[in-house]
């Protein structure tokens, strides 16, 4: 396993990390025993940053870490997260965390989920959920401050500049590179740890393997090796969080953090016009179409979109309201001025697609 430095904080973190939202039920529950065996087999193999949230896998997520963390064969961190905006309830997340995995302190803490410009300035506000963050790191209970985000890059690249955050928890993976690599790279020039999340795009990318074969280099023998392999070449990037519910998950993630290989820049740039080619219907989120006069945020609701071509319709909106607190309801606001069409890289027929995506929010109803 490779590990590298999460920003400054002096911490060293192994490439693959470990996502706590994938453990499986038998039937209607959770085995304890049998899920914290899969956290100490990741551990044993040399994981040691380990992931949750208070909500992941119906609330039982963190319970089974503290299960497990009573007897962890090696050294380890643990990351879990609030989205409560109001101080006191997330002071309640955060004692609620530490009671579960039986922990005197979380090592990094994240402000889940800022979804724009202005949830960031909410959590920055005067008696804010960051306030509140810090003082439980003077109280010792909070090691280092963190946020998650769907933001763009641009977005990600103006918070980094602030310097207020110690690292950044984002979704980035071979689908929408160009909508976050900004971000990326402003986060790690400022010092800050990097860790990824959907780095298989939510699962995507392994259920159509037979779609994205062409993002495998020749010594790469599953999409899903070529993936790990894309986002890990990344020097700015510390770790990648996979979601990992059994041992054989756990063996088969950890051979990536074995071999992090040079990802080659041909096959990169590639893959970025292969995206267009061969999967013509697909945003890459590159923004080019930015500025709409009616103030439909036309990158986000596309690449969106792309969840309904590649799983299913519902996707989309889980996509606009989980990632970007967006309203549906945005689609209705197109007055086919044509403008967007006109500057898309991919020629995409956004205009079309809204009016679906408009359709379908009325059907919802
Ligand atoms: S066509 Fe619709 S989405 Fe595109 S710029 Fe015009 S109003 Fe905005
Ligand atoms: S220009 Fe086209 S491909 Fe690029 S983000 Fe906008 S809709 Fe997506």
């Amino acid at each position: 396993m490779q590990y590298r430095e999460y920003g400054r904080t002096g911490k060293k973190i192994s490439v693959i990390a470990f996502g706590g939202m994938r453990f499986q039920p038998d039937g209607d529950k959770f085995d304890f025993d049998k899920c914290a065996a899969v956290v100490r087999k990741a551990s044993g193999l040399g994981v040691n940053y380990f992931d949750t949230s208070p909500y992941y896998c119906g609330s039982q997520s963190e319970v089974i870490f503290g299960q497990a963390f009573k007897d962890m064969p090696k050294p380890f961190y643990v990351s879990t997260k609030s989205y409560e905006s109001d101080p006191l309830k997330l002071r309640a997340d955060l004692e609620t965390s530490l009671k579960r995995m039986g922990l005197q302190k979380i090592n990094f803490y994240n402000i889940w989920g800022i979804k724009s410009m202005e949830g960031y300035r909410n959590v920055m506000r005067k008696g804010g959920p960051y306030e509140e963050i810090l003082k439980a790191k003077k109280e010792g209970l909070v090691e280092h401050v963190a946020f998650s985000t769907h933001c763009s890059g641009e977005e990600i690249a103006q918070i980094a500049k602030d310097g207020v955050f110690e690292g950044v928890t984002l979704g980035y993976n071979i689908l929408n590179f160009p909508f976050r690599e900004k971000g990326v790279r402003a986060a790690h020039a400022a010092g800050m740890g990097v860790m990824i999340m959907n780095p298989l795009s939510g699962g995507i990318l392994p259920k159509k393997a037979e779609l994205f074969d062409y993002i495998k280099n020749p010594d790469d023998k599953t999409v899903t090796e070529a993936a790990l392999r894309f986002l890990l070449a990344h020097k700015e990037i510390t770790g990648a969080l996979c979601g990992m519910g059994s041992v054989e998950e756990v063996v088969e993630n950890v051979k990536a953090g074995d071999i992090v290989k040079d990802f080659p820049e041909s096959k990169r740039a590639e893959i970025k016009a292969r995206l267009s080619l061969d999967m013509d219907k697909l945003c890459t989120g590159c923004q080019y179409c930015d500025g709409c006069p009616a103030g439909i945020e036309v990158a986000r609701n596309m690449l969106a979109y792309n969840y309904t071509i590649l799983e299913r319709r519902e996707r989309y909106f889980d996509v606009m309201r989980m990632h970007w607190g967006l309203p549906a309801d945005q689609a209705d606001k197109c007055t086919e001025c044509g403008q967007c069409e006109k500057k898309c890289t991919q020629q995409l027929d956004i205009i079309n697609r809204l009016k679906n995506i408009s359709k379908w929010g009325k059907e919802r109803k």
